[in-house]
């Protein structure tokens, strides 16, 4: 239902504090009602038991608590787990859990839609609807935490913003997202184990190094050649790669932190020697790694993954030169939950 109130999970805890001192009350209630919100997930003002009915009244006619609600699961035969995750406003994005035998990894959505043309994706075809407020990027790692625990009986290890949409163009509230994530009183994860992938827009990789942020950073490079790159990345244009290699200098000067470049191989495309050696030439501006990743389908045909033999060439002309290279096997393919995937068809 459309309301005006505010959400109150938009409140930091001073702003809550504040709130009640200029209610007549004492500051410490916002402390007791940000418990409540975060650490034991409320999702209703009569929830909170140590405050009085008034208080919850009070609080009730003021604010909402928007939650996200798990619309519909899928499971894939190979473990992975889909959500289809409905906002308060009716619309819906993807988040997927993705099991090891050692690790329980959630991929997160930052937008509804994307921001962004990438050719090959299928969430692009949505265009940008929203930027996900903090609390919802959040709910989305607490509802994967949760599956977690009930399906492989251990908490979630790992977070990858490689969901829906472009972290980097909702910055303010991934990073409000993920300091909930790691701070004691939300989740309490250490940084080292979230990755933020970026198709790459190199001022915001220049501030995250500003700000001294302490997770990871992945590209999706998919060509070091800009002619190539902005065929299938279109955004490439405003940002070409001699930009996007000045903003990771600049980030690995200030952070210290290695850069892992996501990059997928199709026929006719990105498949020959010269572009296996622009690859290799753009991973030595800054220490890397690359990943190869499987093309997951979205319909049309127009991009087939490379042939194995294309594939083998990348990664022995990057070990000559010393690049860590891994290849990743796709996941959730049958749900439609591997990378490019996510495009709300459940
Ligand atoms: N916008 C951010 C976050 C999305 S991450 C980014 O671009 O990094 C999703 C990852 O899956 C990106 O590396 C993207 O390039 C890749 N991807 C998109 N469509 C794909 C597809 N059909 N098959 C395989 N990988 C795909």
């Amino acid at each position: 239902m459309a309301t005006t109130k505010k959400d109150i999970r938009a409140l930091s805890k001073e702003q809550l504090r504040e709130f009640f001192e200029k209610q007549g009350d004492k500051a410490f209630r916002g402390n007791q009602v940000y418990e409540w919100l975060w650490q034991k997930g409320a999702h209703s003002f009569d929830d909170m038991t140590n405050v009085s009915i008034e208080t919850r009244q009070m609080l009730e006619d003021n604010f909402v608590i928007n939650h996200i609600k798990v619309d519909t699961m899928q499971r894939s035969n190979d473990g992975t787990i889909k959500n289809a995750v409905r906002l308060h406003d009716g619309l819906i994005v993807e988040s997927v859990l993705i099991p090891t035998k050692t690790r329980t990894t959630a991929c997160v959505s930052s937008q509804v839609g994307c921001s962004l043309d990438c050719k090959f994706c299928a969430t692009a075809r949505l265009k940008r609807m929203r930027n996900l407020n903090p609390d919802e990027i959040y709910d989305q790692v607490v509802a994967i935490d949760n599956e977690s625990k009930l399906y492989f009986k251990r908490p979630l290890s790992n977070i990858v913003f490689m969901g829906m949409g472009e972290p980097l163009m909702n910055y303010n509230n991934v990073i409000k997202a993920i300091d909930k994530i790691t701070s004691e009183e939300g989740l309490g994860m250490s940084p080292k184990r979230i990755t933020v992938s970026t198709s790459g827009v190199p001022k915001m990789i220049k501030k995250m190094a500003d700000d001294g942020v302490k997770f990871n950073l992945a590209i999706s490079l998919h060509s070091a050649i800009d002619e190539v790159r902005t065929t299938i990345m279109p955004f490439n244009d405003n940002f070409p790669l001699e930009d996007l290699r000045e903003a990771l200098e600049y980030w690995y000067a200030k952070t210290k932190s290695k850069i892992s470049y996501e990059y997928v191989v199709w026929n006719g495309i990105n498949d020959t020697q010269k572009d296996i050696d622009a690859l290799v030439k753009f991973c030595k501006y800054v220490p890397c790694k690359v990943n190869i990743i499987e093309y997951n389908p979205i319909d049309d045909g127009e991009f087939q993954q490379a042939s194995p033999e294309a594939l083998q060439n990348y990664i022995d002309c990057l070990e000559k030169n010393r690049i860590v290279v891994n290849v990743r096997r796709s996941r959730g393919k049958d749900i439609d939950a591997a990378c490019g995937q996510l495009a709300n068809k459940s």
